[in-house]
C-alpha cells in the first residue's frame, strides 16, 4: 500500500468533498426516507463508471451499492450509513438544514462523502488491485428497527463478499486521530416492555385495591442489582428505564403501569440471561405485591463484534495514514450502531475517525441540534477507507 499517494489524494479531493458534504448537510433526510440522498449517490457512482449498481433496498427507493471491478481475488465492502435524525438544527452555518425538523445531526454526511471520495481513489487506482471493492451506501442505521443494515443483507448487498470495514466519524475525539479495537467495541441495543397489573380502586381505600404502582417502584430499583449484584463486575451492561406510564388522577389506585426500558450489553451470554433475570424479578416483585408482571424483550441490534484479523489490517493501515502517535485503542462504548449486524455474517471491523475541534465548535456530542464536525477530518476519513480497501485485498488474496 503506498500511503503517501493515498494521502496526497485524499488531501486533493478535500474541498470537494466539503461541498459535497455541505450540500448533504443542507438536504437531510430521516431513516428509509433518504431517497433523494441516494440519488444523488447512485449519480455520482454512475459517473465514476462503477457496475453492478442497485438502488433501491428494503422495499423503499433508498440505499446503494455498487461494485469496483478489479478481477479475480476477495471482495472487501466499504459501508456509509446515510440517515439523518429528527432534530432541529441550531447551527447558523451557511450549509445549515433546509429540511425543517431534520438533521445531519450523527455526521453520516461525513460518512457518504468519504466513501464517495474513496470510490473515486480506489477507482483511480484500479489497475494496480486485485479483487474487488463493494459500496455498500445503507439507510435508517439511527431508526434501528427494522435497521437498515438488516433490510440491505436480505436483499443481497453482502453476497460474496469476504470482508467489510466501517467508520463513524466521532467529535469525541480530536481530528487526525484513529481508533481502533480488536472484539466487542459497541454495545447491542434492545428494548424492554414491562407491564405490571394490579386491581384500580379508591386512593382512600387501598385495601379494596391491589396498587400497581407501589410494586412498579420496588421493580425500578429491584432491577438495579442485576448489573450490581447477579453479573461479574468484569461485564459491562446496562439497565435503563426511560418511560414509565401509569394512572389518570391523585386520588385513584390504577389498573396497570406499563414500563419501557434500554438494554445494553457486549457479550451474548449477558445479552441472552438479561432477559431471565428481568422477569424473574418482575415475576417475584409482582407476586409479593398481589400483582402480576408480564415481561416482554424486543432484540433490536447485537453488539458490534470486530473481527482480531481485519481489524490488525485496519490499524496497520491507520499507523501508515495518521502515523503511530495518531493511532489509539478505542475504548469499549455503550451506544450502539448497527454495523454489527454485517458482522454477524461476515468478517470486519468497524473504527472511529476523530472529528473533534473546539476552536471550530466542533465538540458538541453526536444527536445535539448544535453538533458539528471539524470538515478536515475528512481527508483522514476517505484516506483510511481507500487504505482499508487496498490492503484488504491485499492481505486477503
Ligand atoms: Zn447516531
Ligand atoms: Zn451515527
Amino acid at each position: 500500500m503506498n500511503a503517501e499517494h493515498i494521502k496526497n489524494a485524499a488531501g486533493e479531493l478535500l474541498s470537494e468533498t466539503v461541498e459535497t458534504r455541505r450540500f448533504l448537510h443542507a438536504h437531510p433526510e430521516v431513516s428509509w426516507h433518504e431517497i433523494e440522498t441516494s440519488k444523488y449517490v447512485e449519480a455520482h457512482l454512475r459517473e465514476l463508471g462503477l457496475t453492478n449498481i442497485k438502488r433501491g433496498f428494503g422495499g423503499t427507493e433508498a440505499g446503494v451499492t455498487a461494485d469496483l471491478d478489479c478481477g479475480d481475488g476477495p471482495r472487501v465492502a466499504l459501508r456509509s450509513d446515510m440517515d439523518a435524525l429528527p432534530v432541529r438544527e441550531e447551527n447558523d452555518v451557511p450549509y445549515r438544514s433546509q429540511n425543517d425538523g431534520a438533521m445531519h445531526a450523527c455526521g453520516h454526511d461525513g460518512h457518504i462523502s468519504i466513501l464517495l471520495g474513496a470510490a473515486r481513489i480506489l477507482k483511480s487506482m484500479a489497475p494496480s488491485l486485485r479483487g474487488s471493492i463493494r459500496f455498500i451506501f445503507q439507510p435508517a442505521e439511527e431508526n434501528g428497527d427494522p435497521s437498515g443494515a438488516r433490510k440491505m443483507i436480505e436483499d443481497g448487498a453482502i453476497e460474496g463478499v469476504d470482508a467489510i470495514g466501517g467508520l463513524h466519524l466521532w467529535s469525541f475525539v480530536e481530528t487526525g486521530k484513529v481508533q481502533w479495537r480488536q472484539g466487542p467495541v459497541m454495545a447491542s441495543s434492545d428494548r424492554l416492555n414491562v407491564t405490571i397489573r394490579g386491581k384500580g380502586g379508591h386512593g382512600a381505600m387501598p385495601h379494596m385495591a391491589v396498587d400497581p404502582i407501589v410494586a412498579a417502584a420496588n421493580y425500578v430499583s429491584a432491577i438495579q442489582t442485576i448489573t450490581s449484584r447477579e453479573l461479574d463486575p468484569l461485564d459491562s451492561a446496562v439497565v435503563s428505564i426511560g418511560k414509565i406510564s401509569s394512572g389518570d388522577t391523585f386520588n385513584i389506585i390504577p389498573e396497570r403501569v406499563a414500563i419501557l426500558g434500554s438494554l445494553r450489553s457486549f457479550r451474548d451470554e449477558v445479552r441472552t440471561s438479561q432477559e431471565e433475570r428481568l422477569r424473574r424479578i418482575g415475576d417475584g416483585i409482582a407476586s409479593a405485591y398481589r400483582c402480576t408482571a408480564e415481561t416482554r424483550v424486543s432484540y433490536m441490534l447485537p453488539s458490534v463484534v470486530n473481527d482480531p484479523k481485519i481489524t490488525e489490517i485496519l490499524r496497520d493501515a491507520a499507523v501508515e495514514i495518521a502515523g503511530p502517535g495518531l493511532t489509539e485503542e478505542s475504548p469499549p462504548l455503550m451506544v450502539s450502531e448497527d454495523f454489527g449486524v454485517y458482522l454477524e455474517h461476515i468478517p470486519g471491523t468497524f473504527f472511529f475517525v476523530g472529528a473533534g475541534n473546539p476552536a471550530k465548535g466542533a465538540d458538541f456530542p453526536h444527536h445535539s441540534p448544535r453538533f458539528n464536525i471539524d470538515e478536515d477530518a475528512l481527508a483522514t476519513g476517505i484516506s483510511m477507507m481507500t487504505a482499508f480497501g487496498v490492503s484488504a485485498l491485499e492481505k486477503l488474496r
